[in-house]
């Protein structure tokens, strides 16, 4: 049989179809998954009998992993787990100081438990505290199920040498979970399918793997893998660890995976990229996430510090609209879109650095965003098509307008940019939003640039000045000039960072910034302390983000009252 072939078909009859690849996988099953390549052929059992029919699909599990050092302190843990929602709490007994199975399992497992709970005692070898034989490891993990766990985690490596330990004195209650963990990398479809296929004939009742993502499109093969397992009634906990692979955690909730593990809170987690409980019931609205959940998301690097889905997933959920909102770090705006093309991402932000390589990426472009020469907005048209928008314009301009009427009001219905000198720093999407919208209210734009070629480029193309970051720092032709900050200077982590020195601010009348991480920048600080009127980026994002959810979601009107507050209160 060829490497990666997979064999289905009705025990009993002889009627066999054969797959050979991951796409093949995606396509309609027949019967049930009778052997593999890549090892001696193996007969696995499923829980049900296949049929053509997708399976039902069951809400995914918020399991807390719990660390104490202290036994005492580790049942307060479940007690918090389940406080804060979680379903099931894992005790990683390994991080016990000094763990004595039968000293300490007892405090642990007192009946009635406030969650189900999986006892897991992980080797060194596979990334735990244990460091001794086998057999006593055995022995603390047999003695939980005659405690009442609900679950015991083993590692696949070492199930057979376990069941043997067993000799079938598991209790009927206790469901094993057998687990195979790559920290490298995340193998292909077929492999991790053939890995399934493998960790099914140990007698396990829930399969776990674990792989580690070297790019956001890792989380897609999990995906997959997931997918087939739940039309297939397969019990599997399939999650990618690390930044990359973070979507994973919360989208395995579409995929039908068993449960998804989170932290108690940030700093606690037990492996890269684990969001905490909270997050995932309260940020990502993870009991509301099934199969036919729209998923939206922003991409960039880095992103971790945006705060959309915070907004998006509360504005989405107020509104009764099936969606959830991600963030994915990714650094190939293209291979991103190439491989989660399924209709259901459905629409998507960009920032740093893919605004404008986001240009080339969609089939149609908005006739500004086309003239702006950046993206921050694509939407997934029902027939496939990728349309792009940019919001940034309309978000930074009338932010800035509503600022400046605010500090010096006037009757006048003109724009309080025309006739002034508008002077923006930096080139790059945000820059080319701020120069296109203010020219386009009347101002007299100048850019300056640190690649001082771009500054020429878009000077040219909406009819302005360049300057070098140098020049600007002399730049003072007149009284009452509006500055922009469009480039990442000053952003968090490097908040100490300027992009103009506090005397060249004096000539400023007013100042916009659009970092918004820290929503109070070191620039804003300065040209207040000058005298300025500021404007801070989060009043932009405020703006685009109720323009993007007008877009995802095909015209609702955005619940402004609540994305504000959701925004200027729910930050981290
Ligand atoms: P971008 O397309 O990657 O452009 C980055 C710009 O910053 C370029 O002009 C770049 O100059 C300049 N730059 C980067 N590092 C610099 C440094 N150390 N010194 C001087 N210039 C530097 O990014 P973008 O999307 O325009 O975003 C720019 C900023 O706007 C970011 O801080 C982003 O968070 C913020 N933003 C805020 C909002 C909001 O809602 N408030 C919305 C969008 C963007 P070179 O051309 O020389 O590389």
């Amino acid at each position: 049989m060829p490497a990666g072939t997979f064999i289905y078909g009705v025990p009993g009859s002889p009627a066999r179809h054969v797959y050979s690849s991951a796409a093949e996988l995606n396509a309609p099953l027949h019967g049930e998954l009778l052997c593999c390549s890549h090892q001696p052929p193996l007969r696995v059992p499923m829980a049900t009998a296949a049929t053509s029919t997708p399976a039902a699909w069951q809400p995914t599990l918020v399991c807390a992993t719990l660390t104490a050092r202290v036994p005492r302190e580790m049942a307060a843990e479940v007690d918090a787990a389940a406080a804060l929602g979680a379903d099931v709490a894992e005790l990683q007994v390994g991080c016990l100081d000094g763990f004595e199975p039968r000293r300490d399992l007892p405090v642990l497992l007192a009946q009635p438990h406030p969650l189900p709970v999986i006892v897991s005692y992980r080797p060194k070898w596979e990334g735990g505290q244990y460091a001794g034989e086998d057999e006593p490891r055995f022995e603390a993990l047999l003695l939980a199920m005659e405690l009442g766990a609900e679950y015991v985690d083993i590692e696949f490596e070492v199930v057979d040498k376990f069941m043997k330990f067993l000799s079938g004195k598991k209790p009927q209650n206790c469901k094993l979970i057998v687990s195979a963990y790559d920290y490298e990398s995340t193998p292909s479809v077929n492999e991790l399918l053939n890995l399934v296929a493998q960790i099914r004939t140990t007698g396990a009742d829930i399969v776990k793997i674990l792989t580690t993502a070297a790019d956001i499109v890792d989380a897609s093969t999990m995906f997959q893998v997931l997918a087939h397992c739940q039309e297939k009634q397969v019990p599997i906990i399939g999650l990618v660890m690390k930044e990359q692979g973070f979507i994973s955690r919360i989208l395995c909730a579409k995929y039908g995976g068993y449960l998804t593990f989170a932290s108690l809170e940030k700093g606690k987690e037990s492996a890269p990229g684990q969001p905490t409980v909270s997050d995932l019931i309260n940020k990502y609205k993870i009991r509301l996430i099934g199969p036919d959940t729209k998923v939206f998301g922003i991409i960039g690097n880095p992103v971790s510090h945006s705060k959309s889905p915070i907004v998006q997933n509360q504005a989405f959920r107020s509104v009764g609209f099936d969606a959830v909102f991600l963030p994915f770090l990714s650094d190939d705006l293209v291979k991103f879109l190439s491989t989660f093309s399924a209709p259901d991402y459905a629409g998507f932000s960009c920032t740093m650095p893919h605004k404008e390589t986001a240009l080339r990426c969609c089939d149609d472009v908005d006739p500004i965003a086309r003239d702006i020469g950046a993206i921050n907005t694509i939407i997934r048209r029902p027939d496939g098509k990728l349309v792009g928008y940019n919001t940034d314009y309309s978000g930074a301009i009338s932010a800035i307008e509503d600022g400046i009427r605010a500090s010096q009001p006037t009757d006048s219905t003109t724009s309080p940019l025309a006739g002034r000198l508008f002077v923006v720093i930096g080139a790059g999407g945000a820059g080319k939003a701020l120069a296109y919208g203010a020219k386009e209210k009347g101002a007299r734009v100048v850019i300056a640039n640190r690649t001082f070629a771009r500054a020429q480029e878009l000077a040219n193309i909406i009819g302005g000045t360049a300057l070098t970051l140098s020049e600007l720092e002399n730049y003072h032709p007149e009284e009452g000039m509006i500055l922009a900050n469009a480039t990442s200077v000053g952003m968090h982590p490097n908040v100490d960072e300027i992009p103009l020195s506090k005397e060249a601010l004096k000539s400023y009348a007013v100042v916009f910034d659009a970092v918004f991480v820290p929503r109070e920048t070191r620039l804003l600080r300065e040209a207040a302390a000058c005298g300025a009127t500021v404007i801070d980026g989060l009043e932009m994002l405020i703006r685009l983000v109720m323009v993007q959810f007008k877009l995802f979601t095909e015209g609702m009107t955005a619940p402004e009252k609540l994305m504000r507050e959701a925004i200027l209160t729910k930050t981290h």
